[in-house]
């Protein structure tokens, strides 16, 4: 027996999502079932939805920064009681064998993990994601969160705040550490604030000087806008880390020169088109140039555990679900302060 959910549905590239209803598989004996509370705005939602990415199956349902309440568990379930307060990311399950699940990052699983939506879950069907009123999940791919994180805030934490977390850990932000964000949208605003959490000296690099104050009170040391040419003057050779999270085309060569001997840009921005750069920008100072995605179960975790001790949580604007394609548009348009989380009671 499945139950049925509210939600909103994108029908193909250009038209607006609408409201519709989905089916929810009952909890299998290792699922759960969560009435979802809010879920996030993330610009891989608007990808998705819009067919930026070539890859969208319609109808899909998006959203994968899911906050919410346990409502059912299976028979087996033993890491989630009802009424926990939980999340769901970007992924709802892997194959749990290869080295990268065994290793804890099951978002580079080998044999292709199950994104929240638009993939095919182990039971062949679609899977739908966070734009709903409920979701089932497997136990193993579903995290606590911690009291003192409030739900809305919590939300663009299970990508945004894993997406910056992770490449920030492994690059080993922290005191004596120089750090830049690119962009001061959802992930960039989460990079700023866990950065500075973390101990680094951490700059934004904004398109325009609007959001500065913004960037100072979450705990950017500096803040320069990118329009104005001096800043690539003034920054050259600067950084030990740069993480780009800026959703178009940026120019690589110039982001390059803004790093020190050896230091790595990291692209967590995903945008259409291939980037392109010198060797030249790489060789000059050893630089290394990376991505990264996501992060895994056991880290998500982690950073949620750090937020709430640290006392983070996103920025958000809570909006019901009619305003969704105007948000879109909103985000599009690097309009956003700094995610936009939609109230699922809304749908
Ligand atoms: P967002 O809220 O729209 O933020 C992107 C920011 O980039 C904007 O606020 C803006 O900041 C800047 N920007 C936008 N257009 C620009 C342009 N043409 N030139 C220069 N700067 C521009 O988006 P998001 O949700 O943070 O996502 C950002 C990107 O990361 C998207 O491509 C998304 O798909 C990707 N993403 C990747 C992962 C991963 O695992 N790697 C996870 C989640 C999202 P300023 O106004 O400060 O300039
Ligand atoms: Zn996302
Ligand atoms: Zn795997």
């Amino acid at each position: 027996m499945s139950t049925l959910a509210r939600a909103y549905v994108a029908h193909s590239p250009t038209e607006p999502l609408r409201p519709g209803t989905i089916e929810r598989r009952e909890p299998g004996d290792f699922e759960v079932r969560i009435a979802i509370r809010f879920t996030g705005i993330c610009h891989s939602d608007i990808h998705t939805a819009r067919g930026d990415w070539a890859s969208a199956r319609y109808p899909v349902v998006v959203g994968h920064e899911i906050a919410g309440v346990v409502e059912a568990v299976g028979a087996k379930v033993t890491r989630h009681v009802v009424g926990d307060r939980v999340g769901v990311g970007c992924f709802v399950d892997s194959c749990r064998e290869c080295a990268n699940c065994l290793a804890g990052e099951e978002q580079y699983c080998l044999a292709g993990s199950v994104s929240t939506y638009n993939s095919v879950g182990r039971d062949g069907l679609p899977t739908a994601g966070g734009y709903s009123t409920s979701i089932v999940v497997d136990e193993n791919y579903v995290l606590k969160i911690p009291e003192g994180i409030s739900l809305e805030a919590a939300a663009p934490l299970l990508c945004a705040g894993i997406t910056m977390y992770s490449p920030l850990r492994n690059w080993d932000a922290g005191p004596g550490k120089r750090v830049a964000i690119i962009g001061m949208g959802g992930l960039g605003h989460m990079g700023v604030k866990i950065a500075a959490a973390m101990g680094a000296e951490v700059t934004v690099l904004s398109q325009s000087l609007k959001k500065e104050e913004d960037a100072r009170r979450l705990g950017a040391g500096h803040y320069y806008a990118t329009s104005d040419p001096a800043t690539f003057d003034a920054l050259n050779g600067h950084f030990d880390l740069i993480i780009n999270t800026v959703s178009a085309n940026i120019d690589v060569d110039q982001y390059l020169s803004l790093l020190a001997l050896g230091g790595t840009l990291v692209l967590v921005g995903l945008p259409t088109e291939p980037l392109s750069q010198r060797a030249w920008s790489l060789a000059s100072f050893r630089r290394n140039l990376a991505g990264s995605k996501m992060g895994g179960i056991r880290q998500t975790q982690e950073m949620l555990d750090f937020c709430a001790a640290k006392g983070l949580g996103a920025e958000v604007e809570v909006i019901p679900a009619h305003e969704i394609n105007e948000a879109f548009g909103r985000v599009v348009a690097s309009d956003v302060r700094y995610r936009f989380v939609i109230d699922a009671g809304t749908f």
